[in-house]
């Protein structure tokens, strides 16, 4: 999509700090950590939010867990909390998925 930032990000046209790559998904750090590690998990299909995928997208978007999994193995991270915001009323200001990872700190529950 033309408009959107993080497909701008994964087209290069934005500089970003990459942290993983492959065909399908790209993920880099969070321009404004909220935890020592947080980075971003993102398929490279623009889907603009959760409560618009379709069935189709289920193994695309359950992908994200499995990257994010295996970029927290890479960098020994065993605890870490997993986020995804649907809609502006909950905090969603991109409207691209996105994964969430964020670590190295002590969090609360429940989220505020
Ligand atoms: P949301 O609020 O939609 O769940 O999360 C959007 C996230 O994208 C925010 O945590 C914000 O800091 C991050 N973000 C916004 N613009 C940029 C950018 O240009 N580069 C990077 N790396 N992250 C961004
Ligand atoms: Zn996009």
């Amino acid at each position: 999509m033309s408009d959107c930032l993080f497909c701008k990000i994964i087209a290069g046209e934005i500089p970003s700090s990459k942290v993983y790559e492959d065909d399908q998904y790209f993920a880099f750090n969070d321009i404004n950590p909220q935890a020592p590690t947080h980075f971003l998990v993102v398929a490279k299909k623009h889907i603009d939010k959760v409560s618009s995928m379709n069935e189709g997208d289920r193994a695309l978007i359950g992908g994200l867990f499995d990257v994010a999994a295996r970029i927290c193995r890479e960098k020994s991270v065993t605890d870490y909390r997993l986020v995804i915001n649907n809609g502006e009323g909950v905090g969603q200001t991109v409207f691209h998925i996105h994964l969430h990872v964020l670590a190295g700190r002590s969090m609360n529950w429940p989220p505020g």
